[in-house]
């Protein structure tokens, strides 16, 4: 049997779920960021972008900006951000952001194309229209950006501090997606994280957004909120879905407050109990689905027409640092504090700490924190959490052939485990293919942790959250 004739869909199955769930890395990147190491500096990363100069085709870009700064402090917030209603700190920022960029796109040459360009944060939006314009008139003229219909240019919004003639700026200047965080429209869930943000406000960044064309607008939810329960997300859910955005999120809120100091400020108490926010979940899959909607993995549901639902289709659907992605295996140029990039078979991380970043660039070095050079067995295993994060199967005749193994003899313990899960009905396991079943997408991280070669020598999985 060939798996592809089994059509992609997905099944909601509490038990299963309450079974299985256990913590586990969101895979945006194979190795995690948590196994990078001080070894590779910046001299390592510039001696890869050398390595891409050689041979006549060449990876696109794909170019990350980091603005940090956030206004107010959500609670749930697990990002690196500075809160700060100060806009001269975005002024000293963006003199060095500029300054980087400067010193990374002399490791690039003028031929290279950028395909891909994304603002995250933080706030992107913190930074005033004149600095928006700003930033990217200096990127465009270090950077070759491909034109507005091939190129994928994306920013996050927060509506509660911009308008219609910001949205009007970011499409003039070059964006052509944008991504929204809405969480919740509940006043009292709003009030218990400290974000308050109206229908009206969303709902006006959404109607300016497609008076100017943006050819994709996503919207960001998060369940397991305190305060939550299924009657109030429901209301949430059916007017996101009037709003009929392209793209929807819909993350489970990880309450680690041992890791993210914010999250200390929400009381426990109001936190939905963890069958509650299965229910949360079981109706949100409901809602998407009935309303057309396509599960496309990993918290993410695109329309049919939406080009992420198009490219699963046709199998070319990536996975990076953003999440999914249409475009192919660009090298991403990281700029700012904590980006990631990855160059090649290669990943860098910036300094996590405005101080740091400065001081280094002041030296004069690029403010490379840290990085991977990923092994044979790091690409491999990339090449299969990838491939089952974007498809849900995997044939093994390609792998064998691309990386010269024997898939029976190479993973004889991972193919233990994934028996197990046959067992379980997460998957079915063919002679050469790999094929998750609709119950088991929704735990998809479970099947492609058995791949994680360094969660089976360091199991301390406390760092990351659950699957659900
Ligand atoms: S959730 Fe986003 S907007 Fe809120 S504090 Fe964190 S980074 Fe800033």
């Amino acid at each position: 049997m060939n798996p592809r004739q089994d059509t992609p869909t997905l099944e909601f199955d509490a038990d299963l779920i309450r079974r299985l769930d256990r913590n586990g890395p969101r895979y945006t990147s194979y190795p995690t960021a948590d196994r990078f190491a001080a070894s590779f500096d910046a001299q390592r990363y510039i001696a890869w972008t050398q390595h891409r100069n050689v041979g006549v085709k060449r990876r696109p870009l794909s170019l990350y900006f980091h603005i940090p700064f956030c206004n107010t402090l959500c609670f749930y917030c697990g990002c690196n951000k500075v809160i700060t209603k100060n806009n001269s700190k975005a002024v000293t920022y963006l003199d060095y952001l500029i300054r980087e960029l400067d010193m990374q796109a002399k490791l690039f040459s003028s031929d290279d194309k950028v395909e891909q360009l994304h603002w995250g944060g933080g706030t992107p939006t913190f930074l005033g229209n004149a600095q928006m314009r700003a930033l990217m008139r200096a990127t465009r003229e270090r950077f070759n950006l491909v034109d507005d219909d091939k190129g994928e240019y994306s920013i996050e919004l927060d509506p509660r501090k911009i308008n219609a003639e910001t949205v009007a700026v970011l499409r003039e200047i070059g964006f052509n997606r944008l991504s929204m965080g809405v969480q919740d429209f509940d006043p009292a869930v709003q009030r218990a994280v400290n974000r308050l943000q109206s229908e009206e406000e969303t709902l006006a960044i959404i109607a300016a957004a497609r008076a100017h064309r943006f050819k994709s607008i996503s919207i960001d939810l998060i369940y397991g909120l305190p305060k939550q329960t299924v009657m109030s997300f429901n209301q949430t859910l059916k007017k996101i879905i009037d709003a009929n955005p392209d793209r929807i999120a819909v993350y489970n809120y990880a309450h680690l407050p041992a890791l993210f100091k914010p999250q200390r400020r929400i009381d426990p108490a109001d936190l939905p109990s963890p069958d509650t926010k299965l229910d949360i979940l079981g109706l949100t899959i409901l809602r998407l689905t009935e309303a057309g909607y396509l599960y496309i993995g990993m918290d993410h549901f695109a329309k049919p027409d939406d080009e992420l639902a198009i490219a699963q289709r046709r199998g070319r659907l990536h996975r990076n640092f953003q999440g999914y992605s249409t475009h192919a295996d660009a090298d991403l140029v990281a700029l700012g504090v904590s980006a990631i990039g990855k160059i090649g078979p290669t990943y860098s991380q910036n300094f996590r700490d405005l101080d740091s970043y400065y001081q280094t660039l002041d030296k004069g070095t690029l403010p490379i924190l840290r990085g991977l050079e990923l092994t044979q067995d790091d690409l491999l295993r990339q090449c299969i959490i990838n491939t089952l994060m974007c498809h849900f199967e995997l044939f093994m005749e390609p792998v064998e052939i691309a990386f010269l193994i024997s898939f029976e003899n190479y993973f004889a313990h991972e193919l233990d485990d994934l028996k197990k899960m046959q067992d379980d009905g997460l998957l079915t396991l063919g002679d050469r293919w790999l094929s998750v079943t609709p119950k088991g997408r929704l735990l998809i991280r479970n099947i492609c942790m058995v791949f994680d070669k360094y969660l089976r020598v360091d199991s301390d999985d406390q760092r990351y959250s659950r699957v659900i």
